[in-house]
């Protein structure tokens, strides 16, 4: 189900991050929770989600004011994505930026270089 206060899609009949209990079924365009990054992260993400031709919506965690306090290095994003890119997305975000359990050996090349080159 989607959860419109706060974007998530889950499997419960309550959402449980906001305790929202009217859950709705999710439809193409809603824009879901993809994924929290911090500053460096946000940049390669951003990049490679544009590369895949996949629309998002970048919401910073902290006002501005905060921003100018800790420095623009400490600042998070929440990145939120349309349903129907929901599922390509989070693949995208696992190559990225999964813990390599396998030697972080990526399942598939598409030949870009997505890699700083020397
Ligand atoms: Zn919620």
């Amino acid at each position: 189900m989607y959860c419109e206060k706060c974007y998530h899609i889950v499997e419960e009949a309550r959402c449980p991050f906001c305790k929202n209990r009217r859950l709705r079924e999710p439809e193409g365009k809603d824009p879901c929770f993809l994924t929290e990054q911090d500053y460096v992260s946000t940049g390669i993400l951003e990049d490679v989600l544009q590369q895949n031709g996949i629309p998002f919506l970048k919401k910073a965690l902290m006002g501005a004011g905060m921003a100018i306090k800790v420095g623009p290095m400490l600042e998070r994003n929440r990145f939120y994505v349309p349903f129907e890119q929901l599922e390509s997305a989070e693949a995208l975000v696992e190559e990225l930026f999964s813990v390599s359990e396998e030697d972080g050996e990526l399942p598939e090349e598409d030949g870009g270089q997505p890699e700083e080159e020397e």
